[in-house]
């Protein structure tokens, strides 16, 4: 399946390109086709499986399409609410990369910074709002923002809403915007009071529902390695030392990991190669091929780069990082023990990873083995004030004060927020190599 079998519009493929998305997610093939259809969709997915691209692009596309010249300030045509300021920027990053070849304008809103720059981003007039929910209700008290001409509303990460108290102001911002619309609710599980919010706010809905096979991970032998950081590289040259592993794919947290697991092993003399975003298609297709002829012994891989990888007989997997979504773990060793054959999924787990472990064991109904008997054991056993890698759950605020303002984790930004609009105020996302998404008002 390609984006151009979806329909998508050239401007938003030239877009999906130069991100190097080379092939749908599976919830993008299955969420794209309806919502363009105008169809209202229940999306029961995580974060990490392409979801905000699956409401994202349709998004851009039905806006698009139905860009009028109308003089005046343009009107808020789509919301999308989700939970946390790290989320809202995502979305916002994610909009104007796959928008930047369309002229719509999308903007930003979220608490513990100042509004004024959200205000000014709000008066140029946007096209898609990416708000959470207690500076988007602070915002419409005040008069900044008319959700009269909504027609799009994404209702992102509702369970965590929940979790974090937020689902009584998300009731209030539902009872504000027009009945007639069309509504997309994505919740990675599904407790009652979002089962019923499901019932009252989505009109005969198209369920996409991304769930991973876990009865896979039964057939594959699987092991674990507790090592320190430092020692992950070392751990991982002295296991290839054993010359019976004759390829496997190795994945790893971020593209950098990636790269420097390459140089690594390149310098201990193993045949390494990496795909991941950041390289070109021509260059992950030339790695493939290296690795299923046996040229390339290890591939190393991120989670998304290795999706649309179709390897039928690996026999290795490394988790030289532990995915912080477990299903992401049971999706990697699945890679192994295909059609019949044995598979051998080998973990490292560092300080750091150790709740990550947890989640999976929870998730696969067992405890992974540990080999103790290795050259590098764990000497760092309590965890660093800072974690380097990020979990994905924030801490809980109180759930006694709906109608309270943002998250707690959502401390106060570097930078003020700010829409992707040419004129409208500075904008404040980490990933500056974004492109704007431009258009006139
Ligand atoms: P999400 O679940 O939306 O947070 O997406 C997870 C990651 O996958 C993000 O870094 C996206 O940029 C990336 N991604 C989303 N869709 C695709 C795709 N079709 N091909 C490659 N990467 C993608």
């Amino acid at each position: 399946m390609t984006f151009e079998e979806l329909n998508i519009i050239p401007p938003i493929l030239k877009a999906l390109a130069q991100e190097n998305y080379t092939s749908p997610t599976p919830i993008q093939e299955q969420a794209i086709p309806p919502v363009l259809a105008g169809r209202d969709l229940l999306g029961c997915a995580q974060t990490g499986t392409g979801k905000t691209a699956a409401f994202a692009v349709p998004i851009l596309q039905l806006l698009s399409k139905g860009q009028g010249s109308k003089p005046g300030k343009r009107p808020i045509r789509s919301l999308i609410l989700t939970p946390t300021r790290e989320l809202a920027i995502q979305i916002q990053d994610n909009l104007e990369a796959y928008g930047r070849h369309t002229s719509l304008r999308s903007c930003v809103i979220f608490g513990g910074v100042s509004q004024k720059p959200q205000e000014a981003a709000l008066k140029q007039g946007v096209d898609i709002l990416v708000a959470t929910p207690g500076r988007l209700i602070d915002l419409m008290n005040q008069g900044f923002i008319d959700l009269q001409h909504l027609q799009i509303f994404v209702l992102d990460e509702a369970d965590r809403m929940l979790d974090m108290g937020f689902i009584h102001d998300v009731k209030r911002i539902v009872a504000k915007i027009p009945s007639k619309k069309q509504t997309l609710l994505f919740s990675a599980t599904m407790p009652p009071e979002i089962a019923q919010m499901v019932k009252t706010i989505l009109v005969n809905p198209v369920k996409v529902e991304i769930t991973p096979v876990s009865s896979t991970v039964d057939k594959i032998n699987q092991s674990l390695y507790f090592v320190d950081k430092e020692n992950k590289q070392k751990q991982l040259i002295h296991l290839l030392e054993d010359k019976s592993i004759a390829s496997v794919l190795v994945f790893t947290r971020t593209k950098h990991g990636a790269d420097r697991v390459v140089r690594d092993l390149s310098r201990a003399g193993i045949s390494a190669q990496a795909i991941h975003g950041n390289k070109s298609q021509n260059a992950r297709q030339s790695a493939l091929g290296n690795f299923k002829s046996g040229a390339t012994r290890v591939l190393v891989a991120t989670d998304i780069a290795a999706r649309g990888i179709d390897i039928d007989e690996l026999s290795h997997v490394i988790n030289f990082n532990l995915p912080n979504i477990p299903e992401t773990y049971v999706h990697r060793i699945g890679r192994t023990g295909r059609a019949g054959l044995s598979g051998t999924a080998i973990s490292f787990c560092d300080i750091e990873e150790k709740p990550y472990l947890k989640d999976i064991e929870k998730v696969i109904g067992k405890t992974i083995p540990v080999v103790t008997d290795h050259p590098y054991p764990m000497m760092i056993t309590t965890k660093p004030a800072e974690p380097v890698v990020k979990s994905r759950q924030p801490s809980r605020p109180s759930r006694n004060k709906p109608g309270s303002a943002q998250p707690k984790q959502a401390k106060p930004a570097s930078k003020p927020a700010g829409s992707s609009g040419g004129k409208a105020g500075s904008p404040s996302r980490p990933s500056a190599n974004r492109a704007k998404v431009r258009g006139k008002s």
